[in-house]
């Protein structure tokens, strides 16, 4: 494999240099005097992200730490309702069964999108539903859920409302007090460029105040919440992750969320039109709201799977296969984080040659320049 990596996933993602070089500071002690005011200020950031006053719970772990957190603090003896449309929303499911709630799915297949509609009827069949579970960006098809819409369904049926946006935070809007979000997990290594290893979970007053006694010592929210406020974390944070995290928030904040979702949209456009312009079909919906990751589908006859091998030894190339039984008949760029243009025509140009070798019917040399017209050309507006 080349020594040259390039990651077109949607997480892990690109760190940007500044942040890996703050990795290399000497370790500092989480109960410092030069560690508190940075964890500070990163608590302080987490919440501009998030568009909310409420607090950002931090802890060591992936992702789906943040989104266990929730079930361990809320779901004993409740009832839920989770939408769910692919992996994740599955996986808010497997989550909730091992945490004593009892679950009705919300089913759809595998690349709909989830319809506010739906959720209403559903939860007025219903009799009183505690908590609505969602999925902003559902990595595994490309759909990005309307999640002011379906939040505004659970809440006037009275339901606490959680939120996946481990894959979105960070590169589409997500306004956690305006939208009335409850609980909002999500992980270091998607949208906000850091490496994996932080799991942050917003959790609003309201969700603290109805959290029952935790079947998780460490994700516990009360004990989190209560450490946090004194700037003390309860147990060793991953200190030289909250030090790059800074540096890479202060890179989104300082490009502004504005800015920085509309360049995810004009990415998602790019990488679309360049998969269309090459011959290709889409998996994921053909709409600007699909700005995190952009699932195509593999040309008939060929394997998605030899689609990412071959990227990878040739090129030192990483995209996503399929997820479940997408496996082999499609393949994801994520394009969330640290991402211009030039990643985008760097990987479908890749794309053309590793598909032209394996016999693909398709148009060389399109890609790229339909690409770069649809980012510059359209703007949002
Ligand atoms: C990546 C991802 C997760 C899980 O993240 P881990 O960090 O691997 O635990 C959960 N939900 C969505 C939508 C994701 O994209």
């Amino acid at each position: 494999m080349p020594e040259k990596r390039y990651l077109f996933t949607p997480g892990p993602t690109p760190v940007p240099p500044q942040v890996l070089a703050a990795l290399a500071e000497p370790v500092l002690h989480h109960r410092g005097s030069d560690f508190r005011p940075l964890y500070e200020r990163c608590l302080a950031q987490l919440q501009e992200v998030h568009r909310t006053r409420a607090d950002v719970l931090m802890f060591t772990a992936s992702g789906t730490a943040a989104m266990e957190s929730v079930a361990a603090n809320l779901a004993e003896g409740s009832r839920a309702v989770v939408v769910s449309a692919g992996s994740f929303g599955e996986r808010w499911e497997a989550i909730l069964a091992v945490h004593g709630a009892e679950v009705d799915a919300l089913r759809y297949e595998w690349g709909e999108t989830p319809r506010a509609e739906d959720l209403a009827a559903r939860l007025a069949e219903r009799g009183g539903t505690d908590l609505v579970f969602l999925t902003q960006s559902e990595t595994s098809t490309g759909v990005v859920a309307d999640v002011q819409a379906l939040s505004a369904a659970a809440k006037s049926a009275g339901a606490l409302v959680a939120v996946d946006a481990v894959s979105s935070l960070g590169a589409v809007p997500l306004e956690m007090d305006v939208w009335g979000l409850d609980a909002v997990a999500s992980g270091s290594q998607k949208a906000l460029m850091t490496p994996p290893g932080l799991a942050f979970c917003a959790v609003s007053e309201q969700a603290l105040a109805a959290a029952k006694p935790s079947r998780s010592f460490y994700l516990d929210w009360k004990r989190t919440q209560k450490a946090q406020a004194q700037l003390d974390a309860p147990f060793t944070p991953a200190t030289s992750l909250v030090v790059a995290l800074n540096v890479a928030l202060t890179m989104l904040l300082d490009e502004g969320l504005e800015a920085v979702f509309d360049r995810h949209v004009r990415l998602g456009r790019a990488c679309r039109a360049g998969a269309k312009a090459m011959g290709l079909e889409l998996f994921s919906p053909d709409e600007d709201r699909s700005a995190v990751v952009t699932a195509i589908r593999a040309p008939s006859g060929i394997d998605s799977s030899d689609v990412i091998s071959s990227l990878r030894k040739r090129f030192g190339m990483t995209m996503a296969n399929g997820q479940g039984h997408l496996k082999g008949k499609i393949f994801r760029i994520g394009h969330i984080g640290w991402f211009d243009v030039f990643d985008i025509t760097t990987a479908l140009a890749a794309v053309e040659i590793v598909l032209a070798d394996l016999g693909a019917d398709i148009e060389r040399g399109a890609a790229v320049s339909a690409a770069l017209d649809a980012f510059e050309s359209t703007r949002v507006a």
